[in-house]
């Protein structure tokens, strides 16, 4: 961004980058003036690079595995076409680089530190993208008003008990088989105790016990991911799985800890943004360029941590490298590519986004002569 005219600040919680552009159409009052902010994510994964790519990750256990890089780079695209056109702007952008997406909160951290008033005045509405290794057509925008991804927590259990003989498990407590009691019990309370309609996914990531075949451990624990898609679901979730989880190891005579932890808020675009994304897909690139997705995604994303804040909207963008993309690798595999040919148009469509959101005071009243961007 060396070179354009943007107030350029870094965090101190994080690696954050926030810079903000301001336009010189408007000679209404700062007060006045919309703001509208423009999010890329740009960490890595602890995954080791197997795509073979000759610009593979030269960082053993460090990949782009989730297509952040290109988020990064289309949101420096996005600033170089509107710092060009700073002049018809009639607000101001924030451009919000954003560390830490993948479980680390950067997004809560940036909006801790002011990234939502980056301009001296609050952002009104709020867009990102997230570029697809598999699924998704390269080049198709896709995304649906409301719910779009989960919300996600962790669950961490200790199973205790007192280790001993392998050859004479009745003279221990072996935490082991109420461990595995509990990873099993879990599916069953989703399916059990759940609506079919209200989605809950657990699953068990993590498992550890023991070191030796002849040795009872005393101790097992485990670790879940949790999904759902209302903060109800979720509490319940948490009711239900400490209690399950604490209950069979009293069964046992053993102790178990549960704790649960939630970790991101569901993604939920809101429905007048997402038309106004829609229709500006549509516009720019084509019909078909657009598709309205039937069902949110299980994955979960930290934007949403600004967009219960601002409306907004997120939008997925193939970019797959494959000719069938349902058998290609997903995002967070080893194997994951990512086709940066998609990046003009992802930046172009953010740029044009901002364009048109500063131009309107909203997008139901939106001034159909607005600009189109110029391909960058
Ligand atoms: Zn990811
Ligand atoms: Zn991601």
């Amino acid at each position: 961004m060396a070179g354009l005219d943007l107030e350029v600040s870094t965090g101190t919680a994080t690696t954050s980058v926030t810079a903000v552009l301001r336009g010189g159409a408007s000679t209404a009052p700062d007060s006045e003036r919309p703001v509208v902010l423009l999010r890329g994510d740009m960490d890595a994964l602890p995954v080791t690079e197997r795509t073979g790519e000759e610009f593979s990750s030269r960082h053993e256990g460090v990949m782009h595995a989730c297509g952040h890089d290109l988020h990064t780079a289309g949101l420096v695209g996005a600033a170089r076409l509107l710092a060009a056109r700073a002049p018809e702007l009639t607000g101001d952008v924030v451009f919000m680089f954003q560390p830490g997406e993948e479980g680390h909160d950067g997004a809560g951290h940036m909006i801790e530190e002011g990234v939502l008033e980056a301009a001296g005045r609050p952002v009104e509405a709020a867009y990102g993208l997230h570029v697809t290794s598999s699924k998704q057509p390269k080049g198709l925008f896709s995304a649906r008003p409301g719910p779009l991804m989960a919300a996600s927590a962790g669950l961490s259990v200790r199973v205790i008990g007192a280790g001993g003989h392998g050859s004479s498990p009745h003279r221990s407590l072996d935490p082991m088989p109420a461990a595995c009691e509990m990873v099993l019990a879990l599916q069953t309370m989703v399916t059990r105790r759940f609506d079919v309609f209200e989605p809950v996914v657990i699953t068990v990531g993590t498992f550890h016990a023991g070191t030796r075949r002849n040795v009872i451990p005393d101790e097992a624990t485990f670790e879940a991911t949790v999904r759902a898609f209302t903060p109800d679901a979720l509490a319940q979730v948490q009711e239900l799985a400490v209690r399950l989880c604490e209950d069979i190891a009293a069964a046992h005579g053993l102790r178990a800890e549960a704790t649960f932890t939630g970790e991101y808020p569901l993604t939920a675009n809101d429905a007048a943004e997402h038309d106004f994304l829609a229709a500006t897909v549509r516009e720019i690139f084509g019909e078909d360029r657009y598709e309205l997705m039937e069902n949110p995604i299980t994955g979960s994303e930290d934007f949403s941590r600004v967009l219960e804040r601002v409306p907004g909207a997120f939008v997925f963008l193939g970019a797959t490298v494959a000719d069938d993309p349902e058998t290609a690798p997903t995002n967070h595999s080893p194997l994951a590519q990512f086709d940066d040919s998609v990046l003009a148009d992802g930046a172009a469509l953010l740029a044009e986004l901002a364009v048109r959101r500063l131009g309107s005071a909203s997008p139901a009243q939106q001034q159909p002569e607005s600009a189109v961007a110029a391909t960058p």
